[in-house]
């Protein structure tokens, strides 16, 4: 998906710059990047970081790099940040974007006579296209707006600049943009995870289509927020670092919310036993600790985590090796395994095929009963908004393939949405059987909603349910 940081300080700013951008490693595996400002101009630097953490990748560079302002990324796809020589004056940009009509904007452009450099893999770097929509307008407010406008699907930017550093977040606030401050500095970031541990506090969320200018004094509202928002509710189940909080609501509590919600459904059904409550390392940590709390049952660790050698995500190509590198970070403990019946709590049920790996896991090492709560209603959907990589293809999801193997001829999804219907029950249990499972029982999309916080017309639930604002 990726994620952004900028700061701008009265002093030199690279080590925020270095450790907030940083704090985003967990939104992308592709390439790392960070522009400065500095008195004889612009100094960047990009990096692959599909093997190599960002800190490492970044740590010779900043011994060098100085400036008092600047802006990093994480990026999922294309290189950045770009450095643009424009008639709007020269500015550094990194952004957060998916372009779904990247098409007819490159027509557009090709109209006018426009060229992009091709990224060493072809294709035409999205960020580039961006560059590009700016510069139409006559001021950099306008060609922001612009951007913001024309780009189907999402885009959040950031824009360093001889004046100031222009933040800007999606017209439907699909991702989040958050302002912080500290003596002497403002800053913004994708992630308010990025905050504490370089001393800045949060001044609030950025609304949709707002934008912003941080000087080192402080920052001007130069657009004002539109009235509708669509974040991306994933931000709170999967995506989001747990320490990070968006729309002032934090990522761990939703979780823990999400997860006593599922007990409750279970204690009320009154058709679960079980002896301990786990969460699938690391997005389904704090779902377990909220179901566990909830159920008055012990959480445990019957999966570690093994880090030490696989510090970064490495991120092979094929999505077979990227299930066999899942797989070989968790370690079974075979004592708090073998005759017990578990409960585990999981952000979401993708593909399943990762997740039926691990529930084998655990008959091998002699589980009697194994239980999953996902913490969000069946994936239905691709995501069209963001960069989101799980899987390109919605046949490919395991609701969807449950749906093919009951009904192949099934072309209307709407009873298999309500999860009151027969049909959605014969789905989930064909899911159960493939995995085989003790039980299965998904989060309700009004008891996601409700551990979120926010009203359901705020949120995008596209995945789930179809419903939402383009
Ligand atoms: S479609 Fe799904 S992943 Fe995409 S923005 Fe909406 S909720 Fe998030």
């Amino acid at each position: 998906m990726g994620g952004m940081f900028g700061v701008v300080s009265t002093g030199d700013c690279v080590t925020e710059l270095f450790y907030g951008t940083d704090y985003h490693s967990h939104l992308g595996t592709e390439y790392g990047g960070i522009i400065l400002r500095n008195r004889e101009g612009f100094d960047r630097e990009i990096h692959s970081i599909r093997s190599t953490q960002f800190r490492s990748a970044f740590e010779e560079d900043i011994g060098h790099m100085h400036g008092n302002s600047g802006i990093g990324v994480i990026s999922d796809y294309e290189p950045q940040p770009l450095f643009q020589e424009t008639h709007l004056g020269r500015y550094g940009i990194v952004t957060v974007s998916r372009i779904n009509n990247l098409e007819p904007l490159l027509r557009q452009a090709f109209n006018q006579r426009v060229h992009f450099s091709s990224m060493g893999h072809g294709g035409v770097n999205p960020t580039d296209v961006i560059s590009y929509l700016i510069n139409q307008g006559s001021t950099l407010v306008e060609g922001i707006q612009n951007a913001l406008a024309a780009v189907q699907g999402s885009c959040s930017l950031l824009l360093l600049t001889d004046s100031g550093l222009y933040a800007a977040r999606d017209r439907l606030g699909r991702t989040p943009l958050v302002i912080g401050r500290k003596e002497g500095a403002y800053a913004v970031a994708t992630e308010t995870c990025a905050f504490p541990n370089i001393d800045f506090e949060i001044v609030r969320d950025m609304g949709p289509g707002e934008v912003i200018r941080l000087t080192e004094e402080g920052y001007e509202q130069l657009v004002p927020p539109g009235q509708e928002l669509q974040i991306c509710a994933f931000h709170w189940i999967y995506y989001g670092f747990p320490a990070s909080s968006y729309e002032g609501i934090n990522v761990e509590v939703v979780r823990n919310r999400c997860g006593a919600a599922c007990a409750r459904r279970d204690m009320a059904a009154g058709d679960t036993q079980i002896d301990l409550v786990a969460g699938i390392p690391d997005s389904g940590t704090g779902h377990g600790i909220g179901y566990a709390e909830q159920a008055r049952i012990p959480y445990r660790r019957p999966f570690i985590k093994y880090n030490a050698t696989w510090a970064r995500s490495f991120m092979p190509e094929e999505q077979r090796l990227r299930d066999l590198v899942a797989e070989m970070k968790l370690i079974p403990v075979r004592e708090l395994i073998q005759g017990q019946r578990l409960l585990f709590c999981e952000d979401s049920i993708v593909r399943g095929t990762q997740l039926q790996d691990t529930i084998q896991m655990l008959y091998d090492c002699g589980a009697r009963e194994v239980h999953v709560r996902p913490a969000c209603p069946p994936l239905m959907y691709v995501c069209p908004f963001l960069n989101y990589s799980r899987t390109k293809t919605a046949m490919a999801l395991a609701a969807r393939k449950a749906i093919h193997e009951v009904a192949p001829e099934e072309a209307d999804l709407s009873p298999y949405l309500d999860s009151a219907s027969p049909r959605y029950q014969e789905m989930v249990d064909r899911v159960r059987q493939r995995m085989r499972l003790t039980s299965l029982r998904y989060q309700t999309l009004e008891d996601m909603v409700a551990a979120i916080g926010l009203p359901k017309e705020r949120l995008c639930t596209h995945c789930w349910d179809h419903s939402s604002h383009f």
